[in-house]
C-alpha cells in the first residue's frame, strides 16, 4: 500500500481503466438506495435489473458488460458517478491494486525513488 505522503498527490485522471477491471464492483445497502433513486427504480428494480450475486455468495455487485467492465461504464465515464458504489470512490485510498492504475503506477515509481534515496542519502 503506498504511504499517505504519495496518495496526497493522487488524482484520478478518469480514464476509466479500472472500471474495465475483471472482478466485483460490491455493494452495500447505501449504495443500492443511491443508485436506485438515482435512476428513478425502486431498490428492488435495481436489484433485479443491475446487480448480481458476488462470488462471495454474500454480497449484491453490479453487472459486468461482455467485456467484462462495468455495465455502468460509457466511453471512459461513469455514468452514474454522483452515486458510484463505495467501493468504487474508496480506491485507492481504503484498498488498492499492484499495479494498472496509471495514476498509481507512476506514484509507485516516485515512490520508489524517494525510498532509494533516502537509503543512499
Ligand atoms: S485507473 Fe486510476 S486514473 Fe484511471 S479512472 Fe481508475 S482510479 Fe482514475
Ligand atoms: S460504478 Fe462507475 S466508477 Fe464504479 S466501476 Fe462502474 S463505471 Fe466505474
Amino acid at each position: 500500500m503506498l504511504g499517505d505522503d504519495v496518495l496526497k498527490d493522487f488524482k484520478c485522471t478518469g480514464c476509466g481503466t479500472c472500471c474495465r477491471w475483471t472482478g466485483s464492483v460490491l455493494l452495500i445497502d447505501r449504495d443500492i438506495a443511491g443508485m436506485a433513486v438515482r435512476l428513478g427504480l425502486s431498490e428492488p428494480e435495481f436489484i433485479d435489473r443491475h446487480t448480481r450475486l458476488a462470488p462471495n455468495r454474500i454480497q449484491l455487485a453490479l453487472l459486468d458488460k461482455v467485456d467484462g467492465s462495468c455495465a455502468f461504464l460509457e466511453g471512459d465515464r461513469c455514468s452514474i458517478y454522483a452515486v458510484r458504489p463505495e467501493q468504487c470512490r474508496s480506491f485507492p485510498f481504503a484498498w488498492s491494486v499492484p499495479e494498472g492504475c496509471p495514476v498509481l503506477d507512476k506514484l509507485v515509481v516516485q515512490q520508489k525513488n524517494i525510498e532509494q534515496a533516502g537509503k543512499n542519502a
